[in-house]
């Protein structure tokens, strides 16, 4: 603990001031939710083939074999749902990751299954994610239906805020069976926008009126009477990336150890944020072990690497097997130093699990490389799914679906922080007997005195 807080005290070496290599466009990780058929996948499957990231053939092809299944309405979502299970069944099962690019961007698209069953891998999917498309079914009724008890849109939506993505895009969706009324439109706005900014936290989601099925304003503007808004494809692309941050403090997550001996280390991972290169003094965390940087390189052969890299380094130091392994990350001393820590206040939400989470049950915690046996220590609260308020203060137990704020409590110190102060290590997922029973974000880290 001494030698850490005089890593901390220490004041941050200057760096010199060094461009980033020009990234040609940021990435965006984007997620598509909505209740079960709102219409995610034909609007995205619309959306793609629009872009010319599908061919009309293989369109073609799906429509054809859509129809010869009774289900020529799906055409679209075929794009998307991968596996003949998923198309026999006509729900997006896993996420299907397909890409494309805007004037700023490049889009990869996590297609978030909208069935009830199958919200552990919307999780998944969520957990990755920069920004979100909540997908509304206009129809006459149907918005009801998915806003209202036992529907899935206001689940969504608060899962999207508990694993900590703010940037959301509303597509009001089906607008054509609806005679693109803007009543409807208003009154679809009206209703969630209480409920996203007032309850779920978002601050300024967007609506766009759209139509999946037919295709009007998804990539171009449509000529609409009561709305000369952007059109969704413009929306995605006014979404933030969360660039990497080459001027942030140096976070290197290791995910493989190459070569150890006692006195050099080679090591593969990525950059989270800073820079790094030859002669730089830096420290391996949670084992605290001073090291220098004698090689860097990135994949394309670069040695002054940047955030966002995936790096290979070889360290020099004095090393023991344990001073490295999959999960430690590499800092630099001063006073925004990563201090490794046991016990962190973590927002989860807890997957379909047979056996509810006691406190004092056991688990493992995953987060970036890493996996470490943690213990829940505390329940603190669990967080009411329809409006986002604290439900219930020390609950006995969390059962499956529920969301809660707990603290945990890792066998040995980890290297992982709150998600406002790195995204990549404040985001955890939990696994017991081989299955992933909740994920949440770092809230916060209790650093022992
Ligand atoms: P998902 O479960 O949210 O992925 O929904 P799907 O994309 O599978 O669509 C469900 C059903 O709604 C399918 O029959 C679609 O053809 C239909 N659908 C989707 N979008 C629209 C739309 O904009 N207008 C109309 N009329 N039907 C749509």
């Amino acid at each position: 603990r001494n030698q850490l807080q005089n890593i901390a005290k220490a004041t941050s070496v200057p760096r010199k001031a060094v461009k980033p290599r020009a990234v040609e466009k940021d990435l965006i990780n984007l997620i598509v939710v909505g209740h079960v058929d709102a219409g995610k996948s034909t609007l995205m499957g619309h959306l793609l083939h629009d872009l010319e990231v599908v061919d009309t053939r293989t369109i073609d092809k799906f429509r054809h074999e859509a129809a010869r299944n009774g289900k020529a309405s799906f055409a679209y979502a075929w794009v998307l749902d991968e596996t003949e299970e998923e198309r026999e069944r006509g729900v997006t099962m896993d996420i299907g990751r397909t890409s494309f690019e805007t004037t700023n961007h490049r889009i990869v698209l996590l297609d978030a299954p909208g069935h009830k069953d199958f919200i552990s891998n919307m999780i998944t999917g969520t957990s990755q994610a920069d920004a979100a498309i909540l997908v509304i079914n206009a129809t006459t009724g149907e918005f009801e239906t998915g806003f209202e008890n036992g529907g899935q849109t206001k689940e969504h939506a608060l899962l999207l805020r508990s694993l900590g993505v703010t940037q959301l895009v509303v597509a009001v969706n089906k607008l054509d069976t609806v005679d693109w009324s803007m009543d409807r439109f208003e009154e679809i706005r009206n209703n969630l926008t209480v409920f996203l900014t007032r309850q779920a936290g978002f601050s300024k989601p967007k609506f766009v009126p759209v139509s999946g099925f037919t295709g009007e304003n998804l990539v171009k503007r449509m000529d609409l009477r009561w709305y000369d808004g952007p059109c969704l494809v413009e929306l995605i692309d006014s979404f933030k990336a969360q660039a990497p941050q080459s001027d942030g403090p140096l976070r290197i997550g290791i995910s493989d150890v190459l070569k150890v001996s006692s006195n050099q280390l080679v090591v593969s991972g990525k950059i989270e944020s800073g820079e790094v290169e030859k002669d730089d003094k830096v420290y391996i965390m949670p084992s605290v072990t001073a090291a220098t940087v004698k090689e860097c390189a990135n994949n394309d052969g670069w040695e002054h690497c940047f955030a966002g890299d995936f790096i290979l380094l070889t360290l020099q130091g004095t090393f023991e097997p344990e001073s490295v392994q999959a999960g430690s990350v590499i800092v630099r001393s001063g006073p925004d130093t990563l201090i490794p820590a046991k016990k962190f206040e973590v927002r989860l939400v807890v997957f379909e699990i047979a056996t509810p989470i006691i406190k004092g049950a056991k688990s493992e915690l995953y987060s970036h490389s890493l996996c470490m046996p943690c213990t829940f220590t505390k329940l603190i609260h669990t967080i009411n799914k329809s409006n986002g308020e604290v439900l219930k203060q020390r609950p006995r137990f969390l059962a499956k679906g529920s969301t809660a704020v707990v603290e945990i409590e890792t066998e040995h110190d980890v290297a992982i922080e709150a998600f406002t102060s790195c995204r990549a290590f404040g985001r955890v997922t939990f696994r017991s007997g081989g299955n992933t029973i909740a994920a949440g974000i770092v809230e916060k880290v209790i650093t022992p005195q």
